[in-house]
């Protein structure tokens, strides 16, 4: 296997792809020597606008792009959709191209966690048992599959910037704890949810929908957009009752349907002078979705 391929790219010329961390460091090591800014965006590819949003910003904001494809097997659990999981390479690395991402570092699993791999980072507490992270649900360990990864696309990156999307508002609290807590030494940028025309947040495990499920979807975003609607005025209790009742009419069941604040993720009943998130996981054709609106003081 080739460790660096030169893929011919549509719009913005070449995009290198890398395979192996030593690769990856000695690609990156003259724009470091320059102190050229160096920007990260963390995907699992399948890419779509959110991926792209993140991409273009990075291409604004810093002199060298890195975008890493890689589906983490870590943060899957036992009978979750690693194996089926969508992926197309090809198409990838031509949108991460046109979106103007400089590097794709696409490492095979087992360069990721060799044999006797043994060392895990954990935020504890709070942040990662709740939500996605509560034990009936994707549990604790899923996080640390995400932060495991996370800090080691960090160090081997050695990024300026790290770009996240709000879609995955657990995740973004979980990865800003970790950064504060370990000093690492970069700034994570948080980009807003981009949406379907009809609300739905792209997501690559839209793929798994079918057409009546892909309708039924969009009740998700609607669900969200009315209980924004109504939390300021009625209060949250009742916005989370319109979300569920907005749920209910689509047939859909949500794992949870929460209010918390939106950085520490503690439940909250009221909206006060802190950021509030309001959450929802639910399943459709057997997609696990996830969405969640933001409501500032
Ligand atoms: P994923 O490939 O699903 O792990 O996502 C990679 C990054 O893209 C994460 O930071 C996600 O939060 C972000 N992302 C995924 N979907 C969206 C979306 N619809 N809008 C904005 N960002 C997104």
């Amino acid at each position: 296997m080739d460790l660096v391929e030169l893929v011919p790219a549509h719009a913005q010329g070449d995009v290198k792809l890398l395979r192996g961390k030593d690769q990856l460091r000695a690609a990156l090591e003259p724009a470091r020597r320059e102190g050229s800014s160096i920007g990260l965006v963390p995907t699992m590819g399948y890419l779509h606008e959110g991926h792209l949003s993140l991409l273009r910003a990075a291409r604004a904001e810093c002199d060298v792009d890195v975008m890493s494809l890689f589906v983490n097997p870590t943060q899957f659990g036992p009978g979750e959709d690693l194996d089926r999981y969508p992926r197309d390479e090809e198409r990838d690395l031509e949108l991460a191209a046109e979106a103007g991402a400089d590097f794709v570092y696409a490492p095979p699993p087992e360069a990721v966690y060799p044999e006797g791999f043994a060392t895990y980072v954990a935020v504890e507490g709070g942040l990662t048992d709740v939500l996605d992270g509560d034990p009936s649900r994707r549990g604790t360990e899923h996080f640390r599959g995400v932060t495991t990864v996370v800090a080691k696309l960090f160090n081997s990156v050695g990024p300026d910037v790290a770009y996240f999307g709000q879609k995955d508002a657990q995740q973004v609290a979980v990865v800003r704890r970790m950064v504060s807590d370990l000093d690492f030494p970069l700034r994570i940028e948080v980009l807003p949810t981009v949406r379907e025309p009809d609300g739905l947040a792209m997501s690559s495990r839209n793929a798994y929908l079918e057409p009546s499920g892909r309708r039924r979807a969009a009740a998700l975003s609607r669900a969200l957009a009315v209980a924004e609607q109504v939390a300021p005025s009625a209060g949250l209790c009742a916005a989370l009752e319109a979300a569920e009742a907005e749920l209910r009419a689509a047939g859909i069941e949500p794992e949870y349907l929460e209010a918390r604040d939106a950085e520490d993720l503690s439940p909250v009943t009221e909206l006060g002078s802190r950021p509030v998130l309001i959450a929802l996981a639910a399943r459709v054709d057997g997609a696990r979705l996830i969405d969640n609106v933001l409501i500032e003081p």
